[in-house]
């Protein structure tokens, strides 16, 4: 049996150490930076973090929770679920706490991979599959004189909750998915709260709904219940999803109901102009909220959209001048989601590094492995996002496909499988011509790289990639023995 190294102990890294194991797999260990399990869960701890896909599909399809106690489950509850799952299937004794990875390198004669932690450790393995996630590494603006303000200032995933809000004036910057969480959750105490606005945000309704004791009840007791919910919520992301790439009518509808949305929260038209967004829906991520809206039109906000100039030390400088003096600043400013990998340094086959091989945007077949870096998976790497719809769905495809890729070395003892380049670019170049016909052309986002290539997304429905990734096709990898 192949020996097998995973990275990260989040949705991913769990996902894939559960299907290995599942399949008679054993010989792994997972390495994990923080001290505990849970990835982007266990991160982001900011007022109101909760997931806004449903819980039925934001789970593993074999780990199916009758009691979820709401649709669009908070933070805590998803940990929560996270810890019992991995306990449930013994993972905890495989992982590996406090071990951050910095560098892995493929021995050409051994034809296994060295992987080092920080603190010094080495381990060797015959696979290595990175599972470290997409939005990981928080990203802080480059406005000037940031490191001037004399008050206090976090980002949105490093919540420092020693900060008292109450009484405070806060500036927000950012209007992400993160930000239009917890902006309702602090307007109400804080004195007041500017809130700088670079881009509108399309916001659609959250049929949000406390899952009531009978809904529990129907989903223990009669058998198919918590599938048919399941695939319920998936035809729906399904359909928008089809909407994106292929049926433009469909993100039309889904356009009108979020400018109703915005009529109907916010009655005062200059505010709601400013709201209004000047992109196509679908470009940055859609958003789902009931009380972001109602909180801007409170009066102790501001929405104010002239652009930052600087951070000076009593606040912010806006372009027109205007020093905003606040107390804190929260920087809901995102993720450096482009910089897969980084910065572990990464070396294949002949000293190849990854950095290099990615210099003009990450690209791997299928978002899971790149020539010349052998026995090397991704999980959740470049062009795996999606736009709408649940990733867990899309990390138990890689899951499957990496086993069974780890299947045909397992019977072939010793031998490297890897991707040939032609199969990759090619593979590459029909994604990037449908990524062209996308929405997310139109805006910048976290979707694509500084030179505007979309590195991250997945340009169709969660099927069509559980289509092509069902099992791995040898005839696209070279599979030679390690003499
Ligand atoms: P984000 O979507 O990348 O949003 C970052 C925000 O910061 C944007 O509004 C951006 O403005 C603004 N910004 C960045 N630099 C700025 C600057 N120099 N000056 C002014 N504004 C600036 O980040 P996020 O809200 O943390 O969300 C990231 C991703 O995490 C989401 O897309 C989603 O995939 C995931 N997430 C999911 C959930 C969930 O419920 N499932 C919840 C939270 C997060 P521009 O738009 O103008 O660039």
């Amino acid at each position: 049996m192949p020996s097998i190294i995973i990275i990260g102990a989040g949705f991913g890294g769990l996902g894939m150490a559960m299907e290995l194991q599942r399949n008679g797999f054993h010989e792994f260990t997972i390495l994990e930076r923080a001290t505990d399990l849970g990835g982007v869960w266990r991160e982001n701890t900011y007022p109101g973090a909760a997931c806004d896909v449903p819980s039925p599909l934001y789970s593993f399809s074999y780990e199916p929770k009758p009691d979820w106690p709401q649709r669009y489950s908070g933070r805590a509850d998803i940990q929560a679920y996270i810890h019992a799952v991995a306990r449930r299937h013994g993972l905890l004794d495989s992982i590996v706490f406090g071990a951050e990875v910095t560098e892995a390198q493929f021995d050409d004669h051994s034809g296994q991979w060295t992987v080092l932690t920080g603190d010094g450790t080495s381990r060797t393995a015959d696979i290595l599959i990175s599972a470290v996630g997409q939005l990981s590494r928080p990203a802080w603006p480059a406005i000037p004189g940031i490191d001037s303000f004399e008050g206090t200032s976090f980002h949105s995933a490093l919540w420092d909750h020693e900060v008292p809000l109450a009484g405070k004036r806060v500036a927000c910057i950012g209007t992400g998915a993160s930000a239009i969480q917890y902006i309702p959750e602090i307007q109400p105490q804080v004195e007041h709260l500017t809130l700088f606005q670079r881009t509108a945000a399309w916001v659609l309704p959250k049929f949000d709904t406390d899952y009531k004791p009978v809904h529990h009840r129907v989903l223990r007791k009669i058998p198919g219940m918590p599938l048919a919910e399941r695939v319920s919520w998936w035809l729906i992301g399904e359909t928008v999803a089809l909407g994106l790439v292929e049926f433009p009518g469909i993100v039309r509808v889904v356009s009108r109901i979020a400018e109703k949305h915005l009529e109907e929260q916010v009655p005062d038209p200059e505010l709601r102009a400013k709201l209004t967004p000047d992109y196509p829906i679908g470009c940055k991520r859609g958003l789902f909220s009931n009380d972001y809206f109602p909180a801007l039109c409170e009066p102790n906000v501001d929405v104010v959209t002239t652009p930052i100039s600087e951070i000076v030390p009593q606040g912010v400088r806006t372009a027109d001048g205007t020093v905003h003096a606040v107390d804190v600043i929260v920087y809901g400013t995102g993720f450096k989601g482009t910089e897969f990998l980084w910065p572990m340094k990464i070396r294949g086959r002949g000293g190849r590094n990854l950095a290099d091989a990615w210099a003009d945007g990450a690209h791997a077949y299928l978002g899971m492995t790149v020539p010349e870096f052998p026995n090397l998976f991704l999980v959740y790497g470049p062009n795996t996002n999606l736009g709408v719809g649940s990733i867990i769905y899309m990390l138990e495809s890689q899951a499957r496909y990496i086993r069974s890729a780890i299947q045909a070395i397992a019977e072939r003892p010793g031998s490297r499988l890897e991707v040939k380049s032609e199969t990759e670019r090619a593979y590459n170049e029909a994604l990037q011509e449908r990524l062209a016909l996308t929405p997310w052309n139109f805006c910048t986002s976290w979707y694509r790289n500084a030179a505007g290539k979309i590195t991250n997304n997945w340009p169709g429905t969660t099927r069509s990639y559980r289509r092509r990734t069902r099992k791995v096709n040898l005839d696209d990898f070279y599979l030679t023995r390690v003499d």
